[in-house]
């Protein structure tokens, strides 16, 4: 049988607002447990919530980004359930009113045509506290621990549509999840570290058979923080789903939790709905009226997008494609090949050199561009000196290897190091000789019309010169000097 793929993603990102969603606690991730937290954000009876304006600002930026309507009025709604991270008994979240719906987001689809996955709302909530499972100070078997930092940090929620421009497989998965990551960064609402937990996903799937209009049951992996591991999972539920549909049997709608050391998903418990979380509007919070004041306020700020930089970086500074395609995966990238670019003279071989000589720097010292040492001014000086053939490109490897190191220009590393070019001729004559002497018969052949040896010459004078003199100079002086 054939089916087709559906996959539905519920992704929570932390913003990265400086206080709390409803009180003026910090968000501070380093922070000492229960430090940064007060009555309201550990739900003290006789409390009430006032509204962070910036968590709303940075809403409709992300609704905005993903091309949403931004509803006039919105409103929050209480979601009961009781968990021990959760202090009020309930989470302050919305419902019926989102900020924001019916947007979409364009990524490459498996076949290769861009695909627009839509999405159903974004929507903006409280976040619970954490608990902590293991600690040496008590008996893990008997105790967990609860830190109420988290307790009400702004987090924002993006729910894809099922109905309109599903996900269809996994790798369409992975590429919106990374696009999706991408623009939140881009527009700086959210670091999105996925190992801090800023970015979560619950990611639901069900299969139908190809061409079947009707939905399957789907179950939904709750919970996940790599894109290694949500791979790994949908992966395991195509073939979980397909061969239970195969031998005739069902597929309860269920939450399952994904195991990374089995590799596998197992069940959690059966899915629950709307209705068992008894959703009300919050009696403490008024009604939302956005002017569109506001809205055009936010839009006419709104940073630039990753599809608008990978168009500026090929307009602008004549990159070719497949470097725009990598230089603006990470936003600090971009910039830096942008402030660079103001300088440099040779943009294409601006971005060869980042891509290529600085990203291996940078991995090998496990350093993201924002730690890299060198200026974009500084790496733009070595760039031109290498274009204008000052430096041989190897001599460029070892230099900035050297920049990378000790933080200083390319500049003084070449006057250190005396590796500045002999541009002067009587200087070279001298090496020059010494390899026409050297090399009768391919002296000979040059003489008798072929260009070829040339190279093998100008390669010889090279060498000797420890590569410190210009190619094409040494092309005009031998050349002169086999002059009859
Ligand atoms: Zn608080
Ligand atoms: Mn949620």
């Amino acid at each position: 049988m054939d089916f087709d793929v559906i996959i539905g993603f519920e992704t929570h990102v932390e913003l990265k607002t400086r206080s709390k969603l409803f009180c003026d606690c910090p968000v501070d991730y380093e922070a000492s447990p229960n430090t940064c937290v007060c009555p309201v954000c550990t739900g003290h009876p006789g409390t009430l919530p006032v509204l962070n304006k910036n968590a709303v600002a940075f809403t409709v930026r992300a609704g905005l980004a993903l091309d949403c309507i931004v509803n006039r009025r919105s409103r929050f709604a209480r979601k009961n359930y009781f968990y021990p991270d959760l202090p009020k008994g309930y989470q302050i979240s919305q419902y019926d009113r989102p900020f924001c719906e019916n947007g979409r987001l364009e990524i490459t689809a498996d076949d290769g045509k861009p695909y627009a996955v839509g999405i159903k709302r974004v929507h903006l909530e409280e976040d619970a506290g954490k608990l902590v499972h293991s600690s040496s100070s008590f008996d893990e078997s008997t105790h967990s621990l609860v830190d109420y930092n988290r307790s009400s940090v702004p987090l924002l929620e993006i729910v894809t549509d099922h109905e309109k421009n599903p996900i269809r497989s996994t790798r369409e998965a992975r590429a919106y999840l990374e696009k999706l990551r991408r623009t939140l960064r881009y527009i700086e609402i959210s670091d999105c570290d996925m190992e801090k937990g800023q970015l979560r996903c619950d990611v639901n799937i069900s299969l139908r058979p190809k061409g079947s209009q009707a939905y399957g049951s789907r179950a939904e992996i709750k919970n996940m923080a790599s894109f290694k591991f949500i791979t790994e999972a949908l992966e395991y539920e195509i073939k979980r789903q397909r061969d239970i549909i195969e031998g005739g049997g069902r597929i309860p709608q269920e939450t399952r939790l994904f195991d990374e050391t089995k590799r596998a998903t197992f069940p959690m418990r059966s899915k629950e709905d709307a209705p068992d979380y008894r959703y009300f509007p919050d009696p403490d919070l008024l009604e939302i009226e956005l002017s569109e004041a506001f809205v055009d306020k936010i839009r006419e700020k709104m940073p630039e997008l990753p599809d608008q930089s990978i168009e500026r970086l090929i307009a602008q500074y004549d990159v070719p494609k497949e470097d725009a395609l990598i230089l603006t995966r990470n936003k600090g990238v971009a910039d830096y090949f942008s402030a660079c670019a103001f300088v440099a003279e040779d943009r294409k071989k601006l971005s060869r050199w980042i891509i290529k000589d600085l990203f291996r720097l940078l991995k090998k010292g496990s350093l993201g561009i924002e730690g890299c040492p060198i200026s974009p001014e500084g790496f733009a000086e070595l760039v031109n000196v290498i274009s204008r053939g000052e430096i041989t490109e190897k001599m460029g490897r070892q230099v900035l290897e050297e920049m990378f190191e000790q933080g200083v220009s390319a500049e003084s590393i070449i006057a250190e190091k005396g590796l500045q070019p002999i541009r002067d001729a009587k200087a070279l004559d001298g090496f020059i000789d010494q390899v026409i002497a050297e090399n009768p018969q391919v002296v000979a052949k040059i003489k008798e019309g072929s260009t070829k040896p040339m190279d093998y010459l100008i390669g010889q004078v090279m060498k000797k010169t420890r590569g410190q003199a210009n190619p094409k100079d040494l092309a005009r002086l031998i050349q002169k000097k086999m002059l009859p």
